[in-house]
């Protein structure tokens, strides 16, 4: 992964805007994701959505990426390819987006639940998500990159979750993909120091099993080796005054379910 490029406050407020649009994209399709639809159509209206916004698609094209989303249903854990195949009652869907608006890409992730989804699997949902913000909370001045993994990594295994290690957060910019390179496992006081400026993806992928992956030969779909259930959760965060800000959100997704949730107010922007 190439270097750490630090970001001023007109840049991150770029970086938010394009977030923001990923994280309406996401609420929009909360609102359409239900049994008997396919991940094809909801590639469709998010593309269609995001230009409505002014905004090009983050993935499509990129690294010869087909299509607008990423869609990995149950054991799949990222970069599905969007196709034809009816979702399921019971089925769990992560979505994974991009946007590119005004130079400057935004990057985030959700897994949805189809129906009427088992316990076990809303608690993997569940925990997923919280350890999202557990790694938040360590993206801070006077902390380093592995403290990040660490807390992510400490409560997933507590819960006999395996965490994908192939696969990591990065830095984002002008570029989807930048230093520092961000892993959901990790020691304590180990990795780069976080800086003023640092804007990353935190994305946890949390297997219900094992932690080990394969990839089907489509060339791109990761799935589970054991094929049980994955999540995968994402936020794109800047370090302002020294402390992690959301420059992503997830309250259009809420908006869309009726969820309440005070999650992410301790990391909301109040001034940039
Ligand atoms: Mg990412
Ligand atoms: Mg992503």
């Amino acid at each position: 992964m190439s270097k750490i490029i630090l970001k001023n406050s007109d840049e991150i407020e770029l970086i938010r805007k394009s977030a923001q649009i990923v994280s309406k994209t996401l609420g929009m399709l909360a609102s359409e994701i239900k049994p008997g639809i396919n991940s094809l159509i909801l590639d469709e209206l998010a593309e269609s959505f995001i230009r409505d916004h002014g905004a090009k698609p983050g993935f499509l094209g990129l690294y010869d990426f087909p299509n607008t989303l990423c869609v990995s249903p149950n054991s799949q854990v990222v970069h599905g390819i969007p196709n034809k195949e009816p979702l399921r009652n019971g089925d769990i869907l992560s979505i994974d987006c991009g946007v590119l608006y005004n130079g400057f890409y935004g990057d985030h992730a959700y897994t949805f639940e189809v129906g009427e989804v088992k316990p076990e699997i809303k608690k993997l949902l569940k925990i997923s998500k919280e350890s999202l913000y557990k790694g938040i909370s360590e993206f801070k001045i006077g902390n380093r990159i592995g403290d990040i993994g660490f807390a992510i990594q400490k409560y997933n295994e507590k819960e006999g979750y395996g965490i994908v290690r192939e696969l990591v957060g990065h830095g984002l910019g002008k570029t989807m993909h930048e230093g520092p390179e961000v892993p959901n496992y990790g020691k304590k006081g180990k990795g780069k120091k976080i800086q003023e400026g640092m804007v990353i993806a935190i994305e946890p992928m949390i297997n219900m099993g094992s932690h080990k992956i394969k990839q089907l030969n489509d060339g791109w779909t990761i799935l589970t080796s054991d094929g049980m259930p994955s999540a995968h959760f994402e936020h794109n965060i800047a370090i302002i005054d020294g402390m992690p800000k959301l420059l992503s959100t997830f309250k259009y997704i809420y908006d869309e379910l009726g969820i309440s949730s005070d999650e992410e107010e301790k990391f909301e922007i109040t001034s940039l």
